[in-house]
């Protein structure tokens, strides 16, 4: 028998798609990821709305940008404390049981229930009952990635720059509870509100733009942002952050009262500290620096 016949004859026919379980949490859960927002930002912004949610921490993200970032806050491990004198593996013990309390759960989940899939979405649809969604910003985040698996919805937004268009399409079901994954890019680079002209938007390359070249002579790459420059970005990130208090407010206005909410971002960024911009391949502690909040709505 040949190779290919053989697997015809003894391969399993796929399996029927599993019912969704009964419900087994309480909660809606919204996990909201400020994509590249700085923890100094968000502080010096200061959210008044957004900071009524709970108290702001500084956490460090395990890692340097967008893609794998997502991967771990989606397997579940939120930005850490860096806590001394612990092992790792029990770090994420304590870690993963923060989800009875931000989901709500019946019956107590730990980390065995997260195997082997080690997929928060997973987790949420298959053994928990939960609707799956995503709405993210950045084209690195796309439906056709890797993360896109057990959402039962994930769309990437037509605007990079728009949460508050994420917010208009949040849908609750009453009777069983949802999870949405909500990657805001008004924080990322170049940290532009909805309504802001693009033609005016700062850029690292480019004839348009109040940042454009100076320096017309270079032939040998783009000439890195100057002090006034670097200063000047990331006041707008911290613009971006007192835009998006407002789009909060109406946020924590209309979703149900039994909504557990996280805000945190995905990585930090730089403005010129130890000579790096942005995020990405740099070695600096100001990329994992990062903002959480958590809390429920009452
Ligand atoms: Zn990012």
């Amino acid at each position: 028998m040949g190779l290919l016949s053989w697997w015809r004859s003894s391969a399993n026919p796929l399996p029927e798609p599993a019912p969704r379980p009964e419900p087994q949490g309480q909660n809606h859960y919204l996990l909201i990821i400020l994509d590249s927002c700085r923890f100094d930002s968000l502080l010096a912004a200061n959210p008044k709305h957004l900071l009524k949610l709970g108290s702001l921490e500084k956490r460090w993200s395990y890692a340097s940008w967008t893609a794998p970032a997502h991967y771990n806050l989606l397997m579940g491990l939120l930005p850490h404390t860096s806590p001394t004198h612990v092992f790792a593996s029990e770090h994420y013990k304590q870690e993963y049981l923060r989800y009875n309390e931000r989901l709500g759960t019946r019956q107590p989940i730990e980390f065995k229930h997260l195997l082997p899939h080690l997929y928060l979405p997973t987790l949420l649809k298959h053994q928990l009952g939960y609707t799956t969604h995503a709405m993210v910003s950045l084209p690195v985040l796309n439906p056709s990635t890797l993360l896109n698996r057990d959402f039962d919805s994930y769309r990437l937004m037509p605007r990079h720059n728009d949460m508050a268009a994420m917010v208009e399409q949040l849908r609750f079901e009453p009777d069983r509870p949802s999870f949405y994954l909500l990657n805001v890019g008004e924080t990322h680079y170049p940290y532009a509100l909805p309504d802001e002209d693009p033609s005016l938007w700062p850029r690292i390359s480019g004839v348009n733009g109040v940042l454009k070249r100076l320096d017309e002579g270079e032939e040998a790459g783009i000439p890195f942002f100057n002090s006034a420059q670097l200063e000047e970005l990331r006041q707008r990130q911290i613009e971006a952050v007192r835009y998006l208090d407002g789009v909060f407010e109406q946020l924590f206005d209309l979703v149900p009262k039994n909504t557990y909410i996280t805000v945190t971002a995905d990585h930090g960024e730089l403005f010129g500290e130890g000579g790096y911009f942005g995020h990405g391949p740099i070695q600096h502690e100001k990329v994992l620096e990062v903002p959480f909040i958590e809390g429920k709505i009452r």
